[in-house]
């Protein structure tokens, strides 16, 4: 070789190795403590630790599918979908779209993929010790998880009026406490735990600082020994939210701000989904946590209106919603419901309260989505109890509860308003008068018929919803 073309070469080639070391660079990865393996080694480009496919996928349980045609892996594990594509920067979990910082990509014809993405839409938690350049990944029950729980958990959604208070009985001696209802409820919810057998509250969490959940938490924390505390971080003028955080500080325990924490006790997981965001509504800041007992999913929504709804990452599905501030109008957006698709929604809420709570629309919604709907101002406590595979509800008044509310017929055309179905005078559709095109008739408009007969002898044609 020319001996003047030596040296550039030479330079080139030292420059090439400088400035690649970023992408060299080889963390260390445990799973569950034992480090892994790849014949690939992991790489880390932009923050992002890549890892080949395959390993990763299979080594937490998900079996693997590769579309040649479509660049695209499909990883499953009971409960959980993913669904990548080389060079994409969107990924999608269950169907909702996930942005990735750095994409899948093909690295000497072996398929990378984001190691955090994967790990965590698998259910495990992973942490980064940059100073050891080592990530270490723990497969703890979380969505998407089949082991069912050791034991039976038991949610009781106690009966505090216009106010939240959940109380969590898990398999074992551990007992979780979501709100404590008004300050005039201290004493309901007090005695109530304790009539439950109630020594420690492993995990207390405010969901935000007003009174109707934070007002019979003083109580609580003078009665009970509480171990950890999890509140939105949001402060308050008031008298109440004083008590609160004196007994808080009195009570010597960990306190701290929800930050998409995972809480797990034996094989039943509990997320906090919310972390540091700020809002102008205080009820936005409501700490939202999911319980994942098994197949069966709690979704608890404080007062979190339609924007801290829409906020909420991942997989969000649960067979028993909490619903949101009451069943306010402000919250259950459409979008969020079509997310969580309950089972069951429980609403508390008091009787005859002056907000108009549960909304006439929102129970509407809630049926909308197929769930049943029970209320503490109908049903009393309600308990829901879960082995993990099926669940079973309990209330104290077993009462009808209608899932809408009953359209009371106007006053003007009260000879109008009997029959089986009702059709508008401005369309040519009959319904069930519980279906939500039904409900948006206004009296002056509705027409009501004793038979299908009839109503087909008028020109009417059933509805497509609610298939009368
Ligand atoms: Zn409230
Ligand atoms: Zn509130």
């Amino acid at each position: 070789m020319n001996k003047h073309l030596y040296k550039p070469l030479i330079w080139a080639l030292l420059f090439c190795i400088i400035f690649s070391v970023p992408t060299l660079a080889t963390p260390t990865v445990t799973l569950d403590g034992k480090q892994m393996s790849f014949d690939v080694p992991a790489i880390i480009e932009n923050n992002t630790t890549l890892v080949p496919l395959r390993a990763i996928f299979e080594s937490l349980g998900a079996t693997v599918e590769w579309n040649d045609q479509t660049q695209t892996v499909t990883a499953i594990k009971t409960g959980t979908q993913i669904k990548l594509t080389l060079g994409q920067a969107t990924a999608y979990k269950n169907g909702s779209p996930v942005s990735l910082a750095v994409p899948a990509k093909s690295i000497n014809n072996r398929t990378m993929v984001p190691l955090r993405f994967v790990s965590e839409a698998l259910g495990a938690q992973v942490n980064w010790d940059g100073y050891t350049q080592t990530i270490t990944i723990l497969s703890v029950p979380t969505p998407g998880s089949t082991m069912p729980p050791s034991g039976i958990t038991t949610v009781h959604f106690i009966d505090v009026g216009q106010a939240d208070a959940i109380y969590i009985d898990l398999p074992g001696n551990d007992d979780i406490l979501i709100d404590g209802g008004n300050v005039a409820d201290s004493t309901t919810v007090v005695n109530y735990l304790k009539a439950h057998g109630v020594d420690t509250l492993e995990l207390l969490i405010a969901t935000h600082p007003h009174e109707d959940h934070i007002g019979g938490l003083p109580s609580v924390l003078e009665t009970f020994k509480v171990n950890e505390i999890v509140d939105s971080g949001m402060t308050a003028t008031t008298n109440i939210y004083s008590r609160y955080t004196a007994d808080a500080k009195a009570e010597g325990c960990t306190w701290v701000a929800d930050n998409r924490q995972t809480f797990t006790w034996g094989n039943v997981a509990l997320q906090i989904l919310t972390g540091p965001e700020t809002w102008q509504d205080v009820n936005d800041y409501s700490v939202v946590t999911r319980l994942d007992c098994g197949n069966i999913e709690f979704l608890f929504d404080g007062d979190a209106e339609a924007p801290a709804e829409a906020a909420l990452q991942g997989d969000i599905s649960a067979e028993i919603l909490k619903v949101g501030h009451h069943g306010s109008t402000s919250s259950s957006s459409y979008s969020f419901l079509s997310r969580v698709m309950p089972q069951v929604a429980i609403v508390s809420v008091g009787t005859g309260n002056t907000y108009g709570h549960p909304a006439a629309g929102t129970l509407t919604k809630l049926q909308a989505t197929g769930s049943k709907i029970y209320r503490t101002d109908l049903n009393g406590n309600i308990v829901v109890t879960t082995d993990g595979n099926t669940y079973t509800v309990v209330t104290d008044k077993t009462l009808p509860v209608p899932a809408v509310p009953v359209i009371t017929p106007a006053p003007t055309t009260p000879a109008q308003s009997t029959g089986v179905y009702v059709g508008s005078i401005k369309s040519d559709k009959y319904h069930y008068p519980s279906c939500r095109y039904a409900q948006a008739i206004l009296s002056g408009n509705q027409i009501w018929f004793a038979s299908e007969a009839e109503a087909l002898a008028a020109g009417y044609g059933p509805c497509g919803v609610c298939k009368p």
